[in-house]
């Protein structure tokens, strides 16, 4: 089997499937493991979901011996994380680090994948497993003129290690997760900021501390059973959101709650109450707190009043979660600039071009322009399947797959945490750990049964099309623009990529399928040799 990406995807696989026996190897574009926690080294890089919940539950020894330091854990301390385990299992002689996977062929006749490297291997694997991640493809935009822009430009998501910025004139395009994280560090330390803002977007202060030793013990002491019901919730999360609507209590007590929440950190202000994600009016209280938050956290009220998030409910689109972003710019050398009413139109050779003819002189700028989200690393190989048709060609007019997992002409093709998969909608770790061991178990199968291919059916491919887009059709996520359903990106399909009809319900039709001898997958047995 070939893996491509050493990310925690990659390397769980690796894990599973050597220990079940099969030959395995990995392929992985960067110098060392960690896939996007080795790439977004970008200052104030940092998890944004909590370190004992974003890790590997697999191996109890793991989970004990493994010390995190703070509750959202920095890049240097993730990227530790990664390197540790993959010491600790033993994963480094079976990858091959600095190699791009370039193209993979099905050869029909073989049932067997060529695929092709940046260093002119061809490596023959009879299953390949696309690990290559979900956020990875950085989406760059189009900004004419950039070759004879002076300064530098680096993207969030490949960030060099040669980064100066003290004394800096710098910009920031993008106010996503990214953006946001990255601006108070930014600030820090360039002479000049400005951030380029097109959408503001919902942040939820972090609250993050160093972790408390009795709290650590605590979480051990009953870790199966908290990760077992984050298994099986919708969110993915341990901490529960609490079974009451924002809409049949007083203000007080409902300020009360959104306080207490708002203090706790992070994405757990979302469950405050059980109806911010499926009632318009109980989302635009817990907005208006946040809008609130905002609005005193800046000094400047018309800087305060263009950071306010409109025309989306909180939510919709990821959820931000940052540390002082918003008093970043009660500095004075802060400046926010807003690129909806006058778009950026291209680089001159001193800085940012702007559509009201202004021009903004820098030295360095950080593209926080997000990622070709859910697809892009995959079709970025030239993948092949049945007949020669790409992987491109089989998502032109939206990425479909069954369960997120595998897509049709494409035998022996498993996508990890693709779309279709609620992975990007809940704690990575969980997807990933269940999207493998899923894995694991059918190719078991495959191999008990002497079956030599599995691939989706059409038909349950489009069934289970449907059933993303009416889960989607549930929420408010499409009442958004963004990533989640590829309108980040100029030309790509519209359509809403993960499952949210929770990741519980993911796990639970998964098990069904398998308990149904794989319903819905083709399983052929191997051509009779005459
Ligand atoms: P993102 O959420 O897609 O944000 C990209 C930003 O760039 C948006 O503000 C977007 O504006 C802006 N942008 C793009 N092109 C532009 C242009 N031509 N002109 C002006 N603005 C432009 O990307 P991201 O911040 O990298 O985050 C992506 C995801 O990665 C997150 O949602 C999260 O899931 C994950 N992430 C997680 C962490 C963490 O755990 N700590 C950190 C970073 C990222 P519009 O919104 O108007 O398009």
């Amino acid at each position: 089997m070939l893996v491509v990406g050493a990310g925690f995807g990659g390397m769980y696989a690796l894990h599973a499937l050597r220990g079940r026996g099969f030959s395995v190897r990995v392929v992985e574009r960067g110098h060392g493991v960690g896939g996007t926690w080795y790439w977004n080294r970008y200052p104030g890089a940092r998890c944004d979901i909590e370190s004992l919940e974003y890790s590997y539950s697999f191996s109890p020894e793991l989970v004990r011996e493994w010390e995190w330091t703070q509750r959202y854990p920095t890049q240097p301390e993730m990227l530790a994380y990664a390197e540790h385990v993959a010491d600790r299992f033993d994963l480094c002689p079976d990858i091959t680090f600095g190699t791009s996977v370039t193209s993979a062929e099905y050869v029909e006749d073989a049932r067997r994948w060529g695929i092709r490297t940046d260093t002119g291997e061809v490596i023959d694997a009879r299953f390949l497993v696309l690990a290559t991640g979900v956020l990875s493809a950085a989406a760059v935009p189009e900004l004419p003129g950039q070759d004879r822009f002076r300064g530098r430009v680096v993207h969030t998501g490949s960030w060099p290690d040669d980064v100066e910025v003290e004394g800096l004139r710098v910009g920031v395009i993008g106010t996503g997760s990214s953006g946001i994280q990255v601006v108070p560090h930014l600030a820090a330390r360039a002479a000049e900021l400005t951030v380029f803002q097109r959408t503001a977007n919902y942040s939820i202060s972090a609250a993050n501390e160093p972790l408390d030793a009795a709290y650590v013990q605590e979480v051990r002491d009953h870790y199966e059973e908290l990760r077992e019901r984050a298994r099986w919730s919708f969110t993915g999360s341990t901490v529960p959101i609490i079974r009451e609507s924002a809409l049949a209590v007083g203000e007080r007590t409902r300020r009360r709650r959104f306080e207490e929440r708002w203090r706790r950190g992070g994405f757990a202000f979302l469950g405050a109450f059980d109806d911010i994600m499926r009632d318009l009016r109980a989302n635009r209280l817990a907005a208006e707190f946040v809008e609130e938050r905002i609005r005193a956290a800046v000094d400047d009220p018309e800087t305060a009043e263009l950071l306010v998030p409109r025309g989306h409910p909180i939510g919709s689109r990821r959820i931000c979660v940052d540390t002082g972003y918003h008093a970043t710019f009660n500095q004075s050398h802060v400046r926010l600039v807003d690129v909806r009413e006058a778009p950026i139109t291209g680089l001159s050779a001193e800085g940012v071009l702007t559509a009201d003819g202004a021009e903004r002189p820098l030295d360095l700028l950080v593209l926080a322009t997000g990622f070709d989200a859910m697809t892009g690393s995959f079709v970025r190989i030239d993948v092949r399947g049945r007949n020669g048709r790409t992987l491109r060609e089989a998502w032109a007019e939206g990425a479909r797959t069954y369960l997120g997992l595998q897509v049709s002409g494409f035998p022996n093709l498993f996508t990890l945490t693709g779309p279709g998969s609620p992975a990007v909608l809940c704690n990575m770790f969980l997807a990933i750990e269940q999207h493998v061991d899923w894995v694991t178990g059918l190719l078991t199968h495959l191999r008990e049964h002497g079956i030599d291919t599995v691939e989706a059916d059409p038909g349950a491919e489009a069934e289970w099309g449907e059933t993303v887009a009416a889960a989607a059709e549930r929420t408010f996520y499409p009442m958004a623009d963004s990533w989640y359903s590829g309108a980040n990106v100029p030309g790509k399909a519209r359509g809403f990529l993960p499952y949210a009809g929770g990741v519980g319900k993911y796990r639970r039709i998964c098990e069904a399928v398998a308990a149904d001898e794989y319903r819905g997958f083709l399983l052929t047995a191997p051509v009779p040799q005459i």
